[in-house]
């Protein structure tokens, strides 16, 4: 009713306000179309885990009497797995749409020698599991940068995480932090993790910062929900960068992204929803 009245009002006026208004709604028809795939996407996710669960317990209360001590424990665990992975689905469908609506975040000082080191730590024991080497190179006394000290972490346990998980037995995953100095803007901070795992074909490059898309390969069924990298996206847009990254199948993947040195009083960045 408001945009027909709109339309009504502005035709009075003149013609380009009616090409506006339809433009807005198709604006917003389109985020619609994009929330409402998502929702899907999101349902669909879900279900998977939750059918899986429902079947191994039922089987264990229907036929539990007639399975071995084994094959029970066996369901058990992988009944255990899937909820494990419904919980990770949730939380990352959480963060995601945390990120997404409208909301302020301060953004001050942010040591990422500390973060790195952080970060590192909760994963040494996962690399050493792995037989994979994960090893820091920082430079001495990195400048703080401008950012929020959560987000960030989030960004750089995903980006190890994948790392980690995408590269063989033998591989090396590397972190790495430097100063970038130009003359055309103020300093920057480069963060970049580095691996020499199973890699990402050229078709594939673009769409792994969608939501859910997870490349087919043998690794497909390792822990994962496909919403990581959006979610990377999602934050180092907050910090008014970008991500890239450079990979070649086989070899190894680099994603990276710059920061700005921290320099000023501490701001709150709006971010609204689109
Ligand atoms: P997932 O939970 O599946 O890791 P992500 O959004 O983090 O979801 O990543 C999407 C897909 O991108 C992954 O499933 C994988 O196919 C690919 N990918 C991400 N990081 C790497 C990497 N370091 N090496 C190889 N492939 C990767």
């Amino acid at each position: 009713r408001i945009l027909l009245t709109q339309v009504l009002d502005r035709e009075r006026e003149n013609v380009k306000g009616i090409a506006m208004t339809v433009q807005d709604i198709t604006r917003e028809a389109e985020l619609n179309e994009a929330k409402s795939q998502f929702i899907s996407n999101v349902s669909h996710e879900l279900r998977t885990p939750l059918f899986n669960i429902k079947s191994f317990i039922e089987t264990l209360s229907e036929y539990g009497e007639d399975l071995t001590e084994e094959q029970r424990k066996e369901f058990l665990e992988t009944a255990n797995h899937e909820t494990d992975r419904l919980t990770r689905l949730v939380n990352d469908v959480l963060d995601l749409s945390r990120l997404e609506s409208s909301r302020v975040y301060n953004f001050c000082a942010v040591d990422l020698t500390q973060l790195i080191e952080q970060t590192l730590r909760t994963y040494q024991l996962n690399a050493k599991d792995k037989g994979i080497q994960l090893v820091q190179a920082l430079e001495p006394n990195l400048l703080p940068v401008l950012g929020h000290y959560d987000l960030l972490l989030q960004v750089i346990t995903n980006l190890v995480g994948n790392a980690l998980k995408f590269t063989n037995p033998g591989g090396k995953v590397t972190i790495r932090a430097y100063e970038v100095k130009s003359h055309q803007q103020p300093s920057q901070i480069r963060v970049e993790v580095a691996d020499t795992g199973i890699g990402i074909a050229p078709e594939d490059q673009e769409a792994i910062f969608d939501r859910f898309f997870r490349v087919e390969n043998r690794v497909h069924t390792l822990e994962g929900t496909g919403l990581g990298l959006s979610i990377v996206k999602n934050i180092i847009d907050k910090h008014q960068s970008k991500i890239y990254l450079k990979s070649a199948v086989g070899q190894g993947t680099t994603f990276w992204f710059d920061l700005p040195v921290y320099r000023e009083e501490p701001i709150s960045v709006e971010t609204t929803q689109e």
